[in-house]
């Protein structure tokens, strides 16, 4: 038997780290390759189809092996995180060359949530990372965003992890190992970490340590009260140490969210609402790109991290109005525009960046005096303020925004300085940004001068740069040409010599030419062999003898000579040197910028904000959006509303008023199938999140009381993930609206209870209807096909009937799409089912048993609301049986149906055609 033989020095090299990170896919850094060995190479090659090899023997078996060029690198990290894979990068980091093997280290590990790189990142998306932490007595969320900076933790119920998971968009998630998730859950990458790594005090003295704070009070945190967040935040910030190599220097604080803060939208809501994403998952048509007219990438990250997060605080919402209506008036309009009854507008922070602490330390003084009043106005309007002279001349609108759109992602530059991994080209983008910042007039609101007041902040980083980095610096620091002229003497001189070189050479040229007398003698470098003298073939006979020859080509040979050589070393030692020096200077560079952080922080997140409201500014221009009105009761008064994305798609849109308040506060909606209900509720949700979020919005009016949450039930879809039918997904949705819903809340109903039989579904839609009006008081949307509900209002003053209505002509319909009062008198299922392309047979069939079914109903409508008349459902039922193919056709949704289901529903209609 033969023995094994050892591992060779690198394989234990390699093997000691990969045991140090057994579940992470090991990038070993030889020469201008990341390597990859054993499984690592197996699994990469197939994730990323790459060739995978052998090399070497590891216990008598051949070393699996496969690598991607170091150049290229990015591209691979991208895909394997996108499939969640995490990634150990490990460097070379000792002296290349020296007799040992050279030493390496992992210096980073790349995983979802902590991405930093511009490559790896969406440029519209902001990438979060999560540590959720169960207690016994609480559970809580904390997350942060290398690439600005954030760092937060809230105080969660652990049945609203999910809810939270879809606000912040979070990419991995890091959990105890023992923790279970729930089943519906998203689709994330999931990092398990021990439960010692949560321990409260270790992170208690993390936290205290990296902020260099006594305790946390001074970021709302007790130890005693906030245990949970405490430990969910050091858990994540020992994640992020154990990934970055190192503790992020640039979260310079941890924020503590309130649940008060933004008004909830629960998971569903979100997706129903389609703000980023559509029903299917796609990018568009959404609120989002309807609304992103924002130039820079930061700005359109803001604005989705607005959308979902519309705010309760009056005065930041206004001050945003506010910015917008200065920006579209385009003068030094400096006022609120604040209407019934008189909302608190003074005082706080300003709702810019992503709430209001953000600013706390940004606020001039003269923001937190009252801004005057001025009369009503909406967005047109404005321009009648008397414009106040101010000694600026601020830039309009469009000319805002040509100028934003020279701003780079700041945001993401300064998280590379922060972490010391910002390329040349970052800080060459970085410096032609803040150049154009500087230039920036705004008009004027309370908002825009806290803004405009953080632009000159960068002037001295500005300066900085412009003294530091070349006009155009070399992509690679590792190339040299990035350190400017006249920054450091030394690099001067070290230049000097090279570009003297060049003299040099001429001169040595013309001097051998002379000497020699051949014609052909050029004095030339390349990278690979260095200075040469090179002359054709058949002059080579006649080099002089102290001509040493260096290489032998086709048609020409190449010499050396000692004064040649002498200049060489000479040259290259003053290239080595220059590049080392280079890399010092630019080291210092990145140093003196990470000092500066904060003013960089801010100046991004100001461009960022003000690129937002400049979108805002401009949508409302180009679709005649106006400023919401706020008050305090419970109401919502909306006049000609549109629904922003339905009307992108239309040529004409229809226009509908809203009326909702305690005394009138749930609306049972009707009207046939197409007729506009789904659209209708929804835009005035969106009115309401928009107005939440400091947009203007589209209708002629809108008064917005007081609202905490919005839920909605709209649509219906299997949760397969989850495993959960369609009716069992409606009527989870339900059980949590009527468990958490106040009479602040906006709900919106869609059809409840057409998942289940027609009497099910309409005793379940009668009941739901019912405790959103007594119990939940809140203002409720509530869309029907049960005509029998459209009696509440008889029983119940809060309920009220109103219908999208629709013209019949003949055996076709005309919808108008215009809620009109009152209930629908008919709900022209036929007709849809006509439109939808249903056999003019199976029409006429359902026709036909519709008119018996009117007839047998016509002295006994169903009454859900003489209550012992529900024993005599079953009887109902028999005799309702009969009717298959309208309980049939009552049952479907044309929209939902796939073009299979909809044959199979038509060969189903005629077999019971046949019975
Ligand atoms: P329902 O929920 O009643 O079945 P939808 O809200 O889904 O109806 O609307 C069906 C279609 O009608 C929409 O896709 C849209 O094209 C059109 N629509 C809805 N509301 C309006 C409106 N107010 N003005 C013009 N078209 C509308």
């Amino acid at each position: 038997m033969t023995a094994t033989k050892p591992p060779s020095p690198m394989m234990q090299q390699y093997l000691a780290i990969k045991a140090e990170h057994a579940d992470k896919l090991v990038f070993y850094r030889m020469g201008d390759f990341y390597e990859l060995f054993f499984d690592d190479a197996v699994q990469a090659a197939k994730l990323l189809d790459i060739t995978l090899t052998t090399r070497g023997q590891h216990n008598g078996e051949a070393i699996k092996m496969a690598g991607v060029p170091y150049h290229a690198v990015e591209q691979h990290l991208a895909k394997l995180v996108k499939l969640g894979c995490s990634v150990a990068i490990c460097e070379q980091v000792g002296e290349v060359g020296a007799a040992k093997i050279v030493e390496r280290k992992v210096v980073r590990i790349v995983t979802a949530g902590t991405l930093t790189d511009s490559a790896l990142l969406e440029d519209k998306e902001t990438n979060r990372v999560a540590a959720l932490f169960v207690g016994k007595k609480q559970s809580a969320l904390a997350w942060a965003a290398l690439e600005s900076g954030e760092f937060r933790v809230k105080i969660i119920e652990i049945n609203k992890l999910v809810d939270e998971l879809a606000r912040l968009n979070v990419a991995e998630l890091l959990c105890d190992s023992h923790f279970r998730l729930p089943e519906n859950c998203p689709k994330i990458p999931i990092s398990r970490l021990n439960s010692w790594q949560f321990a409260p005090d270790t992170a208690f003295k993390l936290l205290t340590e990296y902020f260099a704070s006594q305790d946390l009070r001074g970021f709302g945190l007790d130890l005693d009260e906030h245990s949970a967040a405490i430990s969910a935040a050091g858990a994540l910030l020992n994640y992020l140490k154990l990934t970055q190599n190192q503790l992020p220097p640039h979260m310079d604080a941890l924020t503590l969210e309130t649940e008060n803060q933004f008004i909830a939208l629960d998971a569903a809501t979100r997706r129903n609402l389609e703000i980023t994403a559509t029903l299917s998952g796609k990018k568009s048509p959404t609120l989002f790109s309807v609304l992103d007219e924002c130039v820079t990438h930061m700005g359109s990250r803001l604005l989705a991290h607005w959308l979902h997060h519309p705010l309760r605080h009056r005065g930041h919402i206004q001050a945003r109005l506010d910015a917008v209506q200065a920006l579209i008036s385009g003068n030094s309009f400096s006022g609120s525009l604040q209407f019934v009854p008189s909302p608190v507008l003074n005082g706080g922070g300003l709702g810019w960046g992503q709430d209001s602490e953000d600013n706390a330390n940004l606020l001039a003084p003269e923001s937190a005096t009252p801004t005057p009043t001025l009369p009503r106005q909406s967005g047109e309007g404005a321009s009648a303020a008397p414009p106040k002279m101010y000694p600026h001349n601020p830039q309009s609108r469009e000319e805002l925004s040509g100028s934003l759109k020279h701003i780079p992602d700041m945001e993401r530059i300064a998280a590379r300085i922060a972490l010391g991994t910002a390329r040349p080209r970052d800080l060459s983008a970085l410096r032609d940004g803040l150049l154009v910042l500087q230039k920036i007039r705004l008009p004027n609101s309370s908002l825009l001068d806290t803004l405009a007041a953080c632009f000159p902040q960068t002037q001295a980083v500005g300066e900085l740069l412009q003294a530091a980095l070349l006009p155009e610096p070399s992509v690679w620091l590792k190339d040299g040409g990035v350190i400017n002229h006249h920054y450091n003497n030394e690099l001067d001189e070290l230049r000097h010599l090279q570009t003297h070189g060049d003299d040099f050479l001429r001169e040595l040229e013309q001097r051998e030419r002379e000497r020699t007398q051949l014609s052909t003698l050029k004095v030339e470098f390349n990278r690979v062999h260095g200075f040469y003298i090179e002359l054709s073939k058949n002059q080579a006979e006649q080099a002089p003898s102290d001509y040493q020859r260096r290489q032998t080509l086709k048609n020409a040979e190449r010499f050396i000579t000692p004064e040649l050589k002498a200049f060489e070393d000479k040259f290259l030692a003053a290239q080595d040197k220059a590049l080392a020096l280079e890399k010092v200077l630019y080291e210092q560079l990145l140093t003196q910028l990470q000092a500066a952080l904060n003013v960089l922080q801010q100046a991004a997140k100001a461009a960022a904000t003000l690129d937002v409201l400049c979108s805002f500014a401009h949508t409302a221009q180009q679709y005649g959006y106006t400023m919401p009105q706020f008050s305090d009761g419970a109401e919502l008064s909306i006049v000609a509303g549109r629904h922003p994305v339905v009307e992108q798609q239309l040529t004409r849109f229809t226009p509908n008023d809203t009326r909702l308040d305690s005394a009138q506060r749930v609306c049972l909606l009707t009207g046939p199938n197409m007729g506009g209900k789904s659209t209708y509720m929804r835009q005035v949700a969106l009115i309401v999140l928009l107005a939440h979020t400091g947009c203007f919005v589209p209708a002629e009016q809108a008064l917005i009381g007081k609202i905490d949450q919005i839920f909605t039930r709209i649509g219906a879809s299997d949760d397969l993930a989850g495993n959960r039918s369609t009716f069992m997904v409606e009527m989870s949705e339900t059980a949590y609206i009527l468990h958490h819903a106040t009479p602040q809340s906006l709900v919106l109903m869609d059809e409840v209870g057409r998942g289940t039989s027609t009497f099910d579904g309409l005793a379940l839609a009668h009941a739901i209807a019912e405790h959103l009006l007594q119990k939940n008081q809140s203002l409720t949307l509530f869309a029907t096909h049960y005509f029998e509900l459209t009696r509440l209002p008889e029983k119940y003053e809060g309920a009220f009937n109103r219908h999208l209505s629709a013209l019949e002509q003949g055996q076709d319909i005309v919808f108008l799409h215009n809620v009109q009062d009152g209930a629908a008198e008919k709900s022209y299922g036929i007709a849809v089912a006509k439109l939808a392309g249903l056999p003019p047979r199976a029409l006429k069939a359902a026709q036909k048993q519709l008119k018996s079914l009117e007839n047998q109903n016509s002295d006994r409508q169903l009454d859900l609301f003489a209550e012992p008349e529900w024993d005599n459902d079953e009887d109902e039922t028999e005799h309702v049986s009969g009717s298959l193919i309208v309980e049939k056709l009552n049952s479907i949704n044309p929209d939902e149906l796939t073009a299979r289901q909809a044959l199979d529903l038509v060969y189903e209609l005629k077999n019971l055609l046949n019975k």
